[in-house]
């Protein structure tokens, strides 16, 4: 999505505007952008600062950040803010679109760009009556890499949110089996993760009601994730 011819005409741009605007410290932000551009991750004021003093300089985190909000202003860089975390700052290339898929159990970002999408969006708007300036679209799940990881039966506790399981045991003595069918839950059941904290209440939805378990509960309820068929293309 990106080229070195790219990159040098952004330098270019930046050195221009920059001069223009008599922003201070040139030679600095003008090396922050350099190391900016070398990278193709989301990343954090932070962990741009860290990249910065691996080429040999160590300016605050602050500093950095304050540059890259300046290149986001100038239209360099852009600002997301993934499941509501840190603010991660991606290259803006001028007439270049794309969106993201986010792992939410590792991370991984994953970008994409798939014109029927883009047309789709504008077409629902129309029926609105409404025109769209801008859209960002993410779609929050789990990597291949991370699926792969997974196993078959997991105990509840280790789901995340918006995950669709299916109940295939209870662990534990006669106890909690005893209580986890008095909440109405049986093996067979299919259930989805509603909110999921470390160690916190785990709400889970079943059928059309909502229940609130511990996570001492939570692990005793063996699921195995409900996988909807998505045969990867060949590879
Ligand atoms: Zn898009
Ligand atoms: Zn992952
Ligand atoms: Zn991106």
């Amino acid at each position: 999505m990106t080229s070195k011819a790219n990159h040098k005409q952004e330098k270019e741009q930046f050195i221009k505007l920059f001069e223009k605007d008599r922003i201070d410290r040139f030679e600095d932000r003008l090396m922050i952008l350099e190391v900016f551009l070398q990278t193709e991750r989301h990343a954090t004021a932070q962990e741009l600062a860290a990249l910065v003093r691996q080429e040999g300089r160590d300016f605050p985190d602050d500093f950095v950040r304050e540059t890259i909000e300046l290149m986001c202003h100038y239209g360099f860089a852009q600002a997301n803010r993934f499941n509501n975390g840190q603010i991660r700052y991606e290259h803006r290339h001028l007439g270049q679109h794309h969106d993201h898929l986010i792992c939410t159990k590792c991370g991984k970002i994953i970008e994409f760009e798939d014109q029927s999408i883009e047309r789709l969006q504008v077409q629902i708007a129309a029926m609105y009556g409404f025109h769209i300036l801008q859209h960002k679209m993410e779609l929050y799940g789990i990597c291949r890499g991370c699926l792969d990881q997974r196993a078959p039966v997991l105990s509840l506790d280790m789901a995340r949110a918006g995950e669709r399981l299916k109940i295939v045991a209870f662990a534990g003595g006669t106890q909690s089996k005893l209580r986890l069918m008095s909440m109405g839950l049986r093996v067979g059941d299919q259930i989805e993760v509603i909110t999921n904290i470390l160690q916190g209440q785990v709400v889970i939805a079943l059928d059309f009601s909502r229940l609130v378990l511990g996570q001492g509960l939570a692990r005793k309820i063996h699921v195995s994730p409900i996988t909807v068929d998505t045969e990867p293309s060949a590879g």
